[in-house]
């Protein structure tokens, strides 16, 4: 009977502060439409406590080709000082899910057994929602070639903005630049760097859109079998966006945005759509600074 009470108080506690601790934060997957899209999430966790999540979304794509966009935390179990970029950013009271095999993992199986996908002939086509190393890094694109054995086929690419194409590939803490780590002060706080990127892995990038986009400026067009999602220009760091090159996913037919960073400053969208994050779960989606 304590201990039913001790969690009626638990709940409220947690539902007045879920703007710094959301609900029900899970990890695992989740639907966004059955059979087509589905998001993954990779978890950090601030000492015990679920932190947030880095969503790995994923898109069953025409022909061979599957879309994911985002990459979860990478290679990050045991909190240490020097053997992940995310505890050199973050400090030592943050851990994460597993090694990016462990995220992986669960976006294989939706491509394996829900798109019923054999892997010798997927075409994976990786969207970088922004530089940071929480939705880019190598670790997570190696575990696909590497522990499960997809193809790395000559026409895999690495599609990112072109303002953000040097911090998501400068390989270096900060990007070399000081003070670092600096949140506020460096603009390169939290690009991947370690484990370093592989060659072959660089070498897949692929720049797009120009260095002025304005918000919402059209950049590609992905298909799928749910519809055309087409990646937009987010907000400039001038204008209250996250960084100078966060790219967006927008499906008109099926009024959905999926936002490249959490950040409360958003482009305009209408009001019936639904709003989705590379962080957070897809139900009760709260709007943040990641
Ligand atoms: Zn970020």
């Amino acid at each position: 009977m304590r201990h039913l009470f001790f969690c009626i108080l638990c709940v409220l506690f947690f539902s007045c502060k879920k703007d710094k601790f959301p609900q029900n934060l899970v990890d695992g997957t989740e639907v966004i439409i059955e059979n087509q899209a589905y998001v993954v999430h990779s978890m950090i966790y601030a000492g015990d406590r679920p932190w947030t999540t880095s969503n790995i979304f994923i898109f069953n794509g025409l022909g061979d080709t599957v879309w994911l966009y985002g990459s979860g935390y990478g290679d990050f179990t045991d909190a240490c000082t020097d053997c992940n970029d995310n505890n050199f950013y973050l400090g030592e009271k943050m851990h994460g899910t597993g090694p990016a095999s462990a995220d992986v993992k669960e976006v294989d199986s939706v491509i394996t057994h829900l798109f019923r996908r054999n892997r010798d002939s997927v075409l994976l086509q990786f969207i970088v929602p922004h530089y940071h190393n929480d939705h880019i890094n190598n670790e997570f694109i190696d575990a696909f070639h590497t522990v499960f054995d997809y193809p790395l086929r000559s026409d895999e690419k690495i599609w990112i903005h072109t303002n953000d194409l040097f911090g998501a590939t400068c390989n270096e803490p900060c990007c070399g630049t000081e003070p670092c780590p600096d949140k506020k002060n460096n603009k390169y706080f939290g690009v991947p760097y370690l484990p370093s990127w592989k060659p072959e892995y660089i070498a897949l990038f692929n720049a797009i859109g120009t260095p002025q986009d304005a918000c919402d400026t059209p950049l590609k067009t992905i298909t799928t079998t749910s519809g055309n999602w087409i990646v937009t220009k987010a907000l400039s760091v001038q204008d209250g966006g996250h960084t100078d090159g966060t790219i967006n996913l927008k499906n008109y037919e099926k009024k959905m945005v999926i936002a490249g960073t959490k950040s409360r400053f958003q482009c305009p969208y209408p009001e019936d759509w639904q709003f989705m994050s590379v962080h957070g779960n897809i139900s009760g989606a709260t709007v943040g600074d990641e």
